[in-house]
């Protein structure tokens, strides 16, 4: 496989007076966050012209370069970063300022140029909140929830629901043990509630009183082969079904769910809700969900 190129040689320079924008990760091709940021970019640009020199990037950049990406983008004039895969773990490490959310779910998903460095933000767990009022009608907290796998996704969601007071929480994932750090680690962030850590596919609701959700954390259901990550038949048909995937945009997860009527989403409101959030946190600006749904809606 050729080398991917460096980012000198993708963005050698913005055009002068520009605010760049971008999202860096490998692969990078696929990413819809150009078309999400820029399509609310314009909007905000109607209510105050200085957006109009506010472009959203994408930028690949593989992990050993991205030490040295961070401030040579900053001088190029970056002002606000997304990072994808493989970054969000490993730029703790390169960061000096790192927001205590970000710092509890274990990774960085959003930096900001600020005084001279980049500060770290992660606003997966909020775009998960958006994204599930919006599909449920219902906060986090009014949840019972299990979290299906013990990645950054996942822990970004356990923090999330954690932080938002939700009612009961069980973990399962394929990896027990790596769930199991995950509780520990989250409890050594300072949330006392008993999170219950299930060692096999059941259901942790019955007798449990009120709304239950189960949020598909796991990568599987990305490939189109990939088995379920969860039988839905032993649950009832009220639990709601919260899959991060978005592409492809249903799942034998969520079809499963449509076969038993159950209240279902895919992750594409997610996408949304955190950028949205990323946008806010770099302009300072209210910034609507809208355009941002339209741009990725034919997706
Ligand atoms: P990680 O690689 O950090 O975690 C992957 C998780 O999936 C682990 O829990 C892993 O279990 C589990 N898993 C992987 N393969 C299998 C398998 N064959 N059988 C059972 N479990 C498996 O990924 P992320 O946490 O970053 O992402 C997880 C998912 O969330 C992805 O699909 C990603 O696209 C999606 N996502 C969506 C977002 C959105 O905005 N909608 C935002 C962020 C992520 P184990 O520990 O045993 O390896």
């Amino acid at each position: 496989m050729p080398e991917p190129p460096l980012f000198i040689e993708q963005i050698s320079s913005l055009p002068p007076g520009d605010v760049g924008l971008a999202v860096l990760g490998q692969p990078i091709v696929h990413s819809l966050s150009p078309e999400m940021h820029n399509a609310a970019l314009l909007e905000l640009s109607r209510r105050e012209s200085k957006f109009s020199r506010w472009k959203y990037h994408k930028i690949e950049i593989a992990p050993e370069h991205l030490a040295q990406a961070l401030p040579r983008l900053a001088e190029l004039g970056f002002r606000g970063l997304n990072l994808t895969i493989p970054h969000k773990v490993d730029v703790l490490s390169i960061l000096e300022d790192i927001d205590p959310r970000a710092l509890v779910m274990g990774a960085v998903n959003t930096l900001l140029w600020k005084n001279g460095s980049w500060k770290g933000y992660n606003t997966d767990g909020e775009g998960l909140s958006r994204a599930v009022k919006i599909a449920f009608g219902k906060g986090l907290n009014d949840f019972n929830v299990l979290i299906l796998g013990a990645g950054g996704a996942a822990r970004a969601a356990a923090a999330q629901c954690l932080a938002e007071g939700c009612q009961n929480l069980a973990v399962l994932n394929r990896s027990a043990d790596r769930a199991q750090k995950m509780i520990e680690s989250l409890r050594e962030n300072g949330f006392s509630k008993r999170i219950e850590l299930m060692d096999r596919p059941r259901n942790p609701f019955p007798g449990i009183k009120g709304k239950s959700l189960i949020i598909n954390a796991t990568s599987l259901g990305l490939q189109m082969d990939d088995p379920t990550p969860l039988d839905l038949s032993l649950f009832e048909k009220s639990v709601c079904i919260y899959d991060m995937i978005y592409n492809p945009p249903m799942t034998k997860l969520t079809s499963q769910a449509k076969e038993y009527h159950m209240p279902y989403s895919n992750g594409l409101g997610m996408l949304v809700g955190q950028a949205v959030r990323s946008l806010e946190i770099w302009t300072g600006q209210k910034v609507s969900e809208d355009a941002m749904t339209n741009a990725v809606s034919s997706f």
